[in-house]
């Protein structure tokens, strides 16, 4: 059992929606192939990195010897990024990396906004990394294709001809707003998008496809729907992760890992196939979940009057919520730009916004706006 997720005391609220909006039947598989240690493979699109299909997102992680023990078992995708745990995840992750950090994939990330910054961003990840190069570098977190604004992309190009950087990407929490611009412009290599079981929409698919098809590897984030839970239900995480693989186009995945139990269960998911009973613990665990979490469609974006940008928010307090890092979630929601920190949903007489996926938008709101501000 995975202690971590067990322990943690999640929300005492939950509304029980139809079972009409259950997951639909999904066809199965036979299962991956593995090799002799469990460990199962595929391509990274035209980069020709082949890497294990469930690598580790290592934002949360704190201890080193997680990291570790994900070495020796032969995982061979790390994930960080400057800003994590304000530059001490870079730390940690490559002391833990040490002399095996040439023998794996190691991916960073910048959310710097210009040119220069992005670069001396890099610098600093390369140093406390302490190697002196990222297998891949992304722009972190671009919603929308200006994101990808020239000046950034032109750095990524300057850092992969200093040899600083083998491969360029891009992180995305909306991959359908994105899809098209990558393959458009043509220089990414890579992208990192949030996908998991509640995603469901047939945009997101089409866009994983168009990225396979134009050669570009996809990486899987969030793949486990946040962490939220209404109620203990074992065996989520395992049946999340193995959703996601079902997907061909998704080359690997980087769940969050804290512990060894996680790290023991998400590794077993590479010798598994995806089951009827998975589908039926995603199904009533979707039905738990829907009101609290924000599966971030994009569809309210702007609706707010007040300008709050809803599934950012409603995105920190899963980190609070359903990470358990409430530090990172109150960092980033007061890093919100101006006063909007300050903005208080209880003092609306109505709100605009109705969510399409069930989640009770001012009511999860007032509740960041109460634990972080
Ligand atoms: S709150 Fe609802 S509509 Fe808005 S991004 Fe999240 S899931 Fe989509
Ligand atoms: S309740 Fe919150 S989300 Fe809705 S309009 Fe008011 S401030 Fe915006």
């Amino acid at each position: 059992m995975n202690s971590d997720f067990s322990r943690r005391n999640f929300l005492a609220a939950g509304l029980a929606l139809p079972a009409a909006n259950a997951l639909p039947p999904l066809s199965l598989d036979a299962g991956p192939a593995t090799d002799p240690k469990g460990l199962s493979y595929r391509v990274l699109g035209k980069t020709g990195l082949k890497v294990t299909t469930v690598g580790f997102g290592c934002m949360i992680t704190s201890d080193p010897a997680v990291i570790s023990r994900a070495l020796d078992m032969g995982i061979n995708y790390f994930d960080t990024a400057r800003n994590y745990q304000n530059g001490n995840n870079e730390r940690m992750v490559g002391s833990a990396l040490g002399a095996k950090r040439k023998s794996i994939v190691l991916s960073s990330k910048t959310e710097a906004d210009t040119k220069q910054g992005a670069l001396d961003q890099l610098e600093t990840s390369l140093k406390t990394l302490g190697t002196d190069y990222l297998d891949i570098w992304f722009l972190h977190a671009k919603d929308k294709p200006e994101g990808m604004s020239d000046e950034l992309v032109a750095a990524q190009e300057i850092a992969k001809k200093q040899g600083k950087v083998r491969f360029i990407g891009v992180s995305t929490h909306r991959l359908p707003a994105m899809s098209g611009a990558v393959v458009k412009a043509g220089k990414m290599e890579v992208v990192l998008t949030a996908y998991n079981f509640t995603m469901t929409d047939p945009a997101m698919d089409a866009s994983i496809a168009e990225l396979q098809k134009a050669g570009v590897g996809v990486v899987a984030m969030k793949v486990m729907g946040g962490g939220m839970r209404t109620k203990p239900r074992e065996g989520v995480p395992p049946s999340a992760l193995k959703w996601a693989l079902k997907n061909p186009g998704i080359a690997t995945t980087i769940p969050s890992m804290t512990d060894a139990d996680q790290l023991q269960q998400n590794f077993q998911v590479m010798s598994q196939a995806f089951s009827d009973a998975d589908r039926k613990v995603l199904s009533a665990r979707l039905e738990d979940i829907r009101p609290v979490y924000c599966r971030m469609c994009g569809r309210c974006d702007g609706k707010c009057p007040q300008g709050l940008p809803v599934s950012d928010v409603l995105r920190y307090l899963t980190y609070a919520e359903g990470y358990g890092q409430f530090p990172l979630g109150r960092e980033r929601f007061l890093g919100l730009p101006g006063n909007l920190a300050s903005v208080r949903c209880g003092e609306c007489s109505a709100c605009p916004i109705e969510c399409p996926n069930g989640v009770r938008v001012p009511e999860r709101l007032s509740r960041a706006q109460e634990l972080f501000g």
